[in-house]
C-alpha cells in the first residue's frame, strides 16, 4: 500500500503500460504461430491529412505492429483526397488476401463522411468495431465480432486487477459510439468482467454527483480535464480514466501536459485503485487493437481451412 505526504493510504495504481506490455509479449508469441502456418497477421491503417495527434497515434500502431511480428501498413493519402477515392482504397484493402485488419484513422477531413466510410469496411476485417455489424454484435452477445479497442483495454484493465464486477454499481460518464456506449455493452453482458449494473451519465445528467458516488466502479471517458473530484467519489471505488486532455504547461518540454477527466491526486486516497494519465488505458487501446487483429488473422485462417476442407470433400 503506498502512502502519501500525511501517511495517508493511497489506492493502489493500474499500470496499464505493464499490463499492455504482457498482452504485446504475449501476441507476440500467437504471431508466430500462425506465421508458422502460413498467415502472417496483416493491419492495414489509412491516414487521410495531417493531422498531427493522429500522425503520432498512427506511428505507435506502426511501430507495435512491427515489433509482434505483424505486417503493418500504412497507407498516407492528401487532405484533399475524395470520398470516392477513400472508399476505393478501402475496396482495394477488403479485397486483398494479406490484409485482416482496416482502420480508417479519424478524424477525417470535411468532405469525407466517416460513417460512409466505417460501413464499407468488411465487417471480418473491422478491427476497430465500429461497423454497425460489429456494434450489433456487441450488444445482442455475440462474440465472433470486434469490441471497439478503447472499451475492450478497460474491461482487460478490470479483469488483470483483479477487480470482480460481477453486481457491482458501474457509472461511466460518456455516451459516445467510440467509449461510452460500447463499454455499457461490455459490462451488460453475462460474461467474465461484466454482469455490472450500468449507469450511463452524460452531458444532460441532472446530478452527475448523485450517481457517480454510488459507483464501486467509476469509468470516466467526458474529455473533460478534472471533470471527478474527490467529493464525487466514495471511499474504495475502482477508477478507470479514460480521458486523454492536453493542458497548457509552460514548464512542460512540449508546453503542454497531458491530464485525464480525474483529478488524480484528490481522489486516489479515496481510490482502492485507480489508472493514472498517461500510460493507463491508452497503452491498452493499442495492445487490444493488435489482438483485434490476430484474431482476425486466426478466424481468416480457419475460413480458408474450412473452404479447403469442402474443396477437398467435393473432390472426393
Ligand atoms: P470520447 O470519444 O472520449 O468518448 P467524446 O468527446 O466523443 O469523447 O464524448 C464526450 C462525452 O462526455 C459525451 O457523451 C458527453 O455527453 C459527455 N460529457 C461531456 N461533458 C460532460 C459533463 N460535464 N458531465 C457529464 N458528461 C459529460
Amino acid at each position: 500500500m503506498d502512502r502519501g505526504s500525511h501517511g495517508e493510504e493511497l489506492g493502489r495504481i493500474i499500470d496499464g503500460a505493464a499490463i499492455a506490455r504482457r498482452i504485446r509479449d504475449k501476441l507476440a508469441g500467437e504471431v508466430e504461430a500462425l506465421a508458422a502456418s502460413g498467415v502472417v497477421p496483416g493491419l492495414a491503417v489509412i491516414l487521410v491529412g495531417d493531422d498531427p495527434a493522429s500522425a503520432v497515434y498512427v506511428a505507435s500502431k506502426e511501430r507495435a505492429c512491427a515489433e509482434a511480428g505483424m505486417n503493418g501498413l500504412t497507407i498516407r493519402l492528401p487532405a484533399t483526397t475524395t470520398q470516392r477515392d477513400l472508399l476505393d482504397q478501402v475496396r482495394a484493402l477488403n479485397d486483398d488476401p494479406s490484409i485482416h485488419g482496416i482502420l480508417v484513422q479519424m478524424p477525417l477531413p470535411k468532405q469525407i463522411d466517416p460513417d460512409t466510410v466505417i460501413r464499407a469496411i468488411d465487417p471480418t476485417k473491422d478491427v476497430d468495431g465500429f461497423h454497425p455489424i460489429n456494434v450489433g454484435k456487441l450488444l445482442i452477445g455475440e462474440e465472433d465480432g470486434f469490441a471497439p479497442c478503447t472499451p475492450a483495454g478497460v474491461q482487460e484493465l478490470l479483469v488483470q486487477s483483479g477487480v470482480n464486477t460481477l453486481g457491482k454499481d458501474i457509472v461511466l460518464i460518456g455516451r459516445s459510439n467510440i467509449v461510452g456506449k460500447p463499454m455499457a455493452a461490455l459490462l451488460l453482458q453475462d460474461h467474465l468482467g461484466a454482469n455490472a449494473t450500468v449507469t450511463i451519465c452524460h452531458r444532460y445528467t441532472r446530478d452527475l454527483a448523485a450517481h457517480t458516488r454510488r459507483a464501486d466502479i467509476l469509468i470516466a471517458a467526458a474529455g473533460r480535464p478534472k471533470l471527478v473530484t474527490a467529493d464525487m467519489v466514495k471511499q474504495g471505488v475502482v477508477v478507470i480514466d479514460v480521458g486523454i486532455n492536453r493542458v497548457s504547461d509552460a514548464s512542460a518540454p512540449k508546453g503542454y501536459r497531458l491530464v485525464g477527466d480525474v483529478d488524480f491526486d484528490a481522489v486516489r486516497p479515496l481510490a482502492s485503485q485507480i489508472t493514472p494519465v498517461p500510460k493507463g488505458v491508452g497503452p491498452m487501446t493499442i495492445a487490444m487493437l493488435m489482438k483485434n487483429t490476430v484474431r482476425a488473422a486466426a478466424m481468416h485462417a480457419a475460413r480458408v481451412s474450412a473452404l479447403r476442407g469442402v474443396a477437398i470433400g467435393e473432390m472426393a
